[in-house]
């Protein structure tokens, strides 16, 4: 009787133990393989595949040329080249509302910036300046379709590790609004296309003037003038023009400085 009990037992045991892992099954968002209890989002081997930029490791990265005579960025920093089937991640996040590796995006592309030592971008530097990061905005019809701008998600990860480091950061939206659709125009040409994202974007002027104003007397109190120092953060670096329409948008509207992340990047 007793080894019936004790056998029903383990039949139970291994049944409980297939339906948790069904229904619990957490796998790779690359490969598929089932993911380990420490693994999150990516198995460890497609974590040490990642197409890593390297655009941090130098001043002048192919990232950063892409923006010479256009608006004047500080820095330019993507985490990965966009290709193969790491496509699938910004994918996951732009479209199947996979929110958390957006999270972990965010965060190591944080971990990315201001590296660079002896320049405006170093670390040390970086300690002594507030940081307002400010996502590229979806067009708000876009933005409640979806639910969420993958900008933003993005955006959250950066402030949460620039705070791990110790480097003062806020997550910063509503001061730069999208006016329309933007991606429907493919048929016209290359310069008519530049010209309609370099206007699909305006400032919001009442948020822009309370972040001045809360500048101002942060600055009082430091008795120095200190700019706005603006991250623009966004999910692929392709042609530049979206973000480049932005950073001019901050640059003259206010004194500031203007530094551009992206998780990806089109080489
Ligand atoms: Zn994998």
């Amino acid at each position: 009787m007793r080894r019936d009990m004790r056998r029903e037992m383990e039949t139970f045991k291994v049944w409980a133990r297939s339906v948790l892992t069904l229904l619990f099954r957490r796998e790779c968002l690359i490969c598929h393989r089932e993911l380990r209890g420490f693994e999150k989002n990516l198995c460890t081997h497609c974590m040490a595949d990642l197409p890593l930029s390297f655009t941090w490791c130098s001043e002048r990265s192919e990232a950063d040329l892409g923006f010479y005579g256009r608006a004047y960025v500080e820095k330019v920093t993507s985490l990965l080249i966009y290709r193969g089937k790491f496509k699938e991640l910004l994918y996951q996040l732009k479209y199947k509302g996979h929110i958390s590796i957006g999270i972990m995006l965010g965060r190591m592309l944080g971990s990315k910036l201001f590296l660079q030592e002896s320049s405006q971008q170093s670390t040390e530097k970086a300690e002594q300046r507030q940081y307002l990061v400010v996502p590229v905005p979806l067009h708000w019809l876009k933005q409640m379709k979806r639910g969420y701008n993958q900008s933003a998600v993005l955006a959250k990860g950066v402030v949460k590790n620039l705070r791990e480091r110790g480097i003062e950061a806020r997550l910063c939206q509503g001061v730069l609004r999208r006016r329309r659709f933007t991606e429907t125009q493919t048929v016209r040409d290359r310069l008519s296309r530049w010209q309609n994202v370099q206007r699909a974007f305006t400032i919001n002027p009442n948020r822009l003037h309370r972040l001045l104003e809360t500048n101002i007397s942060a600055v009082n109190r430091a008795h120095q003038a200190e700019p706005l120092h603006f991250i623009l953060v966004d999910d692929v670096l392709t042609t530049g023009a979206t973000l480049d329409a932005c950073a001019n948008l901050l640059l003259k509207n206010c004194r500031c400085t203007v530094t551009i992340a992206t998780a990806a990047f089109v080489p």
